[in-house]
């Protein structure tokens, strides 16, 4: 377990995002700082890039992943 690569430049991580959960330094401690595998952000990132990242995807919403990558491939 390592600090996730994106860490530096992550909206979420430099609370740069439009709203910031109650738990957002929870999920900082488990995907963040622990294991960035199952964050959603990482996930879109990896498979489409840092652009494809919706400025409003918590690491915790992996159940957009896959509409979010799907209408990348539409589009
Ligand atoms: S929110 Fe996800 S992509 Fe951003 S630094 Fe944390 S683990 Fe990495």
């Amino acid at each position: 377990m390592a600090e996730c690569e994106c860490l530096p430049k992550c909206p979420f991580f430099n609370d740069r995002m439009a709203s910031r959960p109650a738990t957002a330094q929870l999920m900082k401690n488990q995907y963040c700082l622990g294991d960035s595998g199952p964050c959603a952000r990482h996930q879109v990132k990896v498979a489409a890039g840092s652009d494809a990242v919706p400025g409003d995807l918590f690491p915790s919403q992996t159940d957009r992943v896959q509409a979010i990558l799907a209408g990348l491939k539409k589009g």
